[in-house]
């Protein structure tokens, strides 16, 4: 490990997500403090990375690059800019973004044959209900109508209306929410599978208040709810006039997946002097009162364990982590921690030769029967997968034979249930049995597969979430320490919210540690949480 020149002060940081990197760059950018990554995973990107399965690229969920931050896309358009042709550089394009909009006038374009470039993507992605695709955002018309068939399609306004008359009062759970603004049947159609799926928690323990703030960033629901309530919502009514802007949703994406903007900070990072240590995962704290003057990090390939002093210390790592390793006085705010509640994710790679055929009257799947979305929300309550990842349609980059069809089934679970014990290869057989069940592959055009388990993919707002500011208060005792970060703050965060919180703790570095409050702000207020969509 290379020692950081005599005098110079020294950033610990835990983690190489967007987070970790971020932070660690804008130091080098910004101060003469030299920032120490200890990164547990093998590799760069955190949820954020792109695993090469032989030559195949999965992206853990499906990456959009959008923000309404400027300073966030202009930061990413520096590492990687938009690859040539891909917009028209007189006509700048309007990215959207559920609801969100950016204009997009590129910072500069890559020379043609660069490979180190974004790619402009316009969405597309349906609902597979019922063995059949329906539209994104869905729409009452013909193709629906059909897919539903009339007497339902009448069935779930009759319950819309009788909803409307007779309201769930007092509304305590996220089932009343949803009851009361959508009716029985729909909810019951839609939303409760789906949302039961995601969380795996029945819908009468959420709380209706986490349905307010959070449940209508979900797509699918603002989906159907806003079709299937048009017909009886007023002319007056201004919503409808925001969805209208959210229909064409374009994003940029690394041509290799999201890993690659994070490999190539990475690379950056160590070329202007900063240590980034892979396999190294951060075991302790060394604290005297109020400061952290030391890190404790085991290198997992040998098991030797290392001090390494710091003036600073920023955490990536789950807010249950630091917690433990702080060793708070007095049971409370340890308790709290360990207990605050998180999702957990499974992914599996298939590469199939051919898919089955759907037959669409609106969209032409390609000869090999690969549908044209991004993803399709799989509504089906007699499988359990989540949504289906077509990663062709993502970057054809992350292909390595365009021949072939490379797909990502998403899995949403528990650390240690059924599904995330199961050995890979039972895993890989099940999710492919799943995708025939449901009539979209035969199993015997399976060429290949793997499984990435993603623990603590989804920090979650119930339970002891709702202790959360006790623990905040205790983190801001400590003056140098900078807890930043999905998992780092328990916040529901995209890849922009982490680099905000990131810069903003270079900030306060800078400001000698004061203005912390600014990196808790980051992704509080309304207008934000409405981005976080497609539980991502
Ligand atoms: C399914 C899914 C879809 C998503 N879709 C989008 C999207 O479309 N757009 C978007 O912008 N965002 C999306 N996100 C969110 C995005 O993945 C995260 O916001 C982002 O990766 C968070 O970055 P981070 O650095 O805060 O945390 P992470 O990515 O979690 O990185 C934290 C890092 O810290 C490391 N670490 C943890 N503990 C230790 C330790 N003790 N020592 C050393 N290292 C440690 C971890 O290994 C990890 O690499 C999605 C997420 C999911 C799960």
């Amino acid at each position: 490990m290379q020692s950081p020149a005599e005098g110079k002060k020294v950033a610990v940081i835990a983690g190489a997500g967007p987070a970790g990197l971020t932070a660690a760059l804008e130091l080098l950018r910004r101060s003469d403090i030299t920032p120490i990554v200890f990164e547990n995973d093998s590799q760069v990107g955190g949820i954020s990375k792109t695993v090469n399965h032989r030559g195949n690229r999965m992206d853990l969920g499906g990456h959009r690059f959008f923000s309404k931050s400027d300073w966030v896309m202009r930061w990413w358009q520096e590492i990687l800019p938009i690859a040539a042709g891909e917009i028209d550089p007189q006509r700048p394009v309007r990215i959207n973004y559920q609801g969100k909009s950016n204009e997009l006038t590129p910072s500069a374009f890559a020379a043609n044959s660069s490979d180190a470039v974004m790619l402009v993507r316009q969405r597309l992605s349906r609902i597979f209900y019922r063995r059949r695709y329906f539209d994104y955002p869905l729409k009452l018309n013909a193709s629906t109508l059909r897919n539903m068939g009339l007497v339902e399609t009448l069935r779930i306004g009759l319950s819309y209306g009788q909803a409307q008359l007779s309201h769930r009062s007092p509304e305590i759970s996220l089932e009343d929410f949803f009851v009361n603004r959508f009716g029985d049947r729909l909810y019951r159609t839609f939303f409760k599978d789906y949302t039961e799926k995601v969380w795996g928690v029945p819908c009468q323990e959420i709380s209706a208040e986490w349905g307010a703030q959070r449940i209508k960033g979900l797509s699918v629901t603002k989906a159907i709810a806003h079709a299937v309530a048009s017909p009886f919502r007023s002319d007056t009514d201004t919503s409808q006039k925001q969805t209208e802007t959210s229909l064409i949703e374009r994003f940029l994406y690394p041509k290799y997946g999201p890993g690659q903007m994070w490999e190539e900070v990475a690379r950056r990072l160590t070329a202007m002097g900063g240590n980034l240590h892979l396999c190294h995962r951060v075991i302790g704290l060394e604290r005297r009162g109020v400061d952290i003057t030391g890190v404790v990090v085991r290198d997992n390939r040998s098991g030797t364990a290392r001090h390494i002093p710091c003036d600073h210390f920023i955490s990536t790592m789950p807010v249950r982590d630091l917690t433990r390793m702080l060793e708070p006085d007095g049971a409370g705010i340890i308790e709290i921690a360990q207990k605050l509640p998180y999702r957990d994710f499974m992914t599996a790679g298939l590469l199939l030769k051919k898919m089955r055929s759907e037959n669409p009257r609106s969209y032409r799947s390609s000869k090999n029967g690969m549908p044209p979305d991004n993803w399709i929300y799989i509504q089906e309550p007699d499988v359990k997968i989540g949504r289906l990842q077509v990663f062709n349609n993502w970057s054809p980059a992350l292909v390595l034979d365009p021949n072939t069809i490379w797909l990502g089934l998403e899995y949403f679970c528990r650390e240690g249930d059924e599904l995330w014990s199961m050995t890979d290869g039972r895993f890989i057989d099940f999710a492919a049995r799943e995708l025939e069940k449901i009539g979209m592959v035969d199993r015997s055009d399976v060429l290949d597969g793997t499984v990435v388990r993603v623990p603590k993919a989804y920090p979650a707002y119930f339970g002891e979430y709702r202790e959360f500011d006790k623990i905040r208060a205790y983190l801001d005792t400590f003056t140098n320490l900078y807890p930043v970060g999905r998992n780092g703050m328990h916040r529901y965060n995209n890849q922009d919210h982490s680099m905000l919180a990131a810069n903003c703790a270079v900030d306060c570095i800078m400001k000698a540690g004061r203005g912390k409050s600014a990196i808790w702000d980051i992704n509080t207020d309304e207008d934000y949480h409405e981005e976080v969509d497609d539980v991502a």
